[in-house]
């Protein structure tokens, strides 16, 4: 399975103005591609090579393989749209590939500049030193915020595919973030509090306005969406390890199901950014291939209104976000276990299949 490393690059003041000064000679380099291309009519790889490439490497000084990755860059622009010609930002990501990037060692990168090879140290911690092993062929340089990273393709081996015996229904759940039907709680309380606190925050910048005040805006906002990223890459190896160590398959609502809870009421909506609850399916759905662990998608209609013990499903069943009671057989519990319960109980009746080509093709949906 093909994901994305990401090494944040730890270079010295030299080596960072050497970078910033490749990716805008070779950014200059790729918009001349393309638009050489584009006068022409050409868009193809070999043809804009034959008609640029010798100008490339003397007007931009690349050297031959980055003014052939600058070339690809504009032709994979053609590839997506021919209409228009691109132009692109002064230090928008580029590309290496194995000849002109390397890694030495456990914590440095050989990369090509503009005045020649860069020794590199780089961020390494457990997480990168268990995968470096596995990056395959192209790498992204990207420059955000003051500082550069590496973008590594790596091929990651899925685990066999487990037989399981079992199935654990994950609701993803308002009050919590999520409640499997075991009863476990993947908790929501710090992420609730930290929201909050970012949510004061973001209004009292708001009302200021100014453009001081717009920049600490998106930072927080950024680290937020930090935040959330993290407790959901936290939660969702949880609920996969739980799955894997007890021979289980993993049932979700399908997407519609989710999307349709998460924008019921306007007060909650605020409560939990619907990218939050997708970036956890996701992470569940990718995890789980990884693993070996079977993801089963359930029909989401009338998890939350019917009652786990008996089957009557009435609207009244639920009293009110947290809690269940049944009208008919006065069965009483947790809203969100109610609902984990169902999606369990659906799953079961339905064959097993892998998730996560659903729960992409439904990301792209959400728009
Ligand atoms: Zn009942």
């Amino acid at each position: 399975m093909k994901l994305t490393l990401q090494l944040q690059l730890l270079p010295s003041a030299d080596q960072k103005a050497q970078l910033l000064e490749t990716m805008e000679r070779f950014n200059e380099a790729a918009t001349f591609a393309a638009k050489v291309g584009f006068e022409r009519k050409v868009y193809g790889q070999v043809s804009i090579h034959g008609l640029a490439y010798h100008e490339i490497r003397e007007r931009f000084g690349l050297s031959a393989q980055m003014a052939v990755r600058a070339i690809a860059k504009a032709v994979e622009c053609f590839q997506r749209d021919k209409s228009k010609c691109p132009v692109f930002k002064p230090r928008g990501a580029i590309c290496y590939d194995q000849r002109v990037l390397s890694f030495k060692g456990l914590t440095t990168v050989s990369m090509w500049a503009m005045k020649g090879r860069l020794l590199i140290p780089f961020v390494c911690g457990a997480y990168q030193k268990e995968r470096q092993g596995r990056i395959k062929g192209q790498a992204d340089l990207v420059y955000r915020q003051g500082k550069f990273y590496l973008l590594c393709t790596i091929d990651l081996p899925e685990g066999a595919p487990i037989d399981p015996r079992n199935t654990i229904g994950v609701d993803l759940g308002i009050v919590n973030i999520a409640t499997d039907s075991t009863g476990e709680v993947f908790s929501g309380e710090k992420v609730e509090t930290l929201r909050k606190h970012y949510a004061r925050r973001r209004a009292g910048l708001n009302r200021v306005g100014t453009k001081s005040a717009r920049r600490r805006l998106a930072k927080i906002r950024k680290r937020e969406a930090h935040f959330h990223r993290n407790e959901n890459h936290r939660i969702s190896k949880q609920i996969v390890a739980k799955a894997k160590a007890t021979d289980s398959a993993i049932a979700l609502e399908e997407l519609s199901g989710i999307r349709a809870r998460v924008t019921v009421k306007k007060p909650q909506r605020n409560r939990h950014a619907g990218w939050s609850f997708l970036q956890l399916r996701s992470f569940v759905a990718y995890k789980a291939q990884l693993a070996g662990v079977p993801v089963v998608l359930v029909d989401p209609r009338n998890t939350s209104r019917t009652c786990s013990v008996c089957g009557h499903c009435e609207k009244g069943n639920r009293r009110n976000q947290a809690e269940f009671c049944c009208l008919q057989c006065g069965h009483s519990v947790n809203a969100d276990l109610n609902a984990a319960r169902n999606i369990r109980a659906k799953a079961v009746v339905k064959r097993p299949m892998v998730g996560v080509v659903e729960a992409k093709a439904g990301l792209r949906n959400c728009g």
